[in-house]
């Protein structure tokens, strides 16, 4: 079964446990991205992905984008913390738009969750170290 072997992939490549968003879950996205490649044949699809590494981003992300809020609240309800945010953050390793998501939490504050594969901790860390460096900046230029 098609479905099976992508969602084996899925789990191998970032991670994801199929059961957490549902099989028809995935089965709904597969079929979205199959319309967007312009084929009508799963068979044919899982050729496809096999051999695209720009599909298999394209699935990821479409994945992620669409389940996000119910994959962290799973990863929040299955363990402690530090195993929750390594899942998290695992997800968003594979994720195509990481740096934008990064940067968006940051230029807007986003002061809970997992964005862009940094906890809330790691954001305040990286917008004191963009302080400090502004702040040594404008010193060299005073100087
Ligand atoms: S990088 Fe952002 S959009 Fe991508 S999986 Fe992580 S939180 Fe979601």
């Amino acid at each position: 079964m098609v479905f099976a072997r992508i969602a084996a992939l899925l789990k191998e490549k970032i991670g994801l446990d199929a059961e957490s968003i549902g099989v028809a879950s995935i089965e709904r996205v597969v079929r979205e991205r199959l319309a967007a490649c312009g084929l009508e044949d799963v068979q044919v699809y899982w050729k496809h992905l096999s051999a695209s590494e720009q599909e298999l981003q394209e699935l990821i992300e479409a994945i992620v984008i669409r389940y996000r809020h119910h994959l962290l609240r799973v990863a929040r309800s299955v363990g402690p913390a530090e195993r929750q945010i390594a899942r998290a953050k695992k997800i968003c390793a594979g994720c195509a738009v990481r740096s934008e998501c990064l940067e968006f939490a940051l230029s807007h504050d986003q002061v809970y969750g997992i964005w862009g594969g940094t906890t809330p901790e790691d954001r305040q860390r990286e917008r004191r170290r963009k302080r400090r460096a502004a702040a040594a900046a404008r010193r060299r230029v005073a100087a």
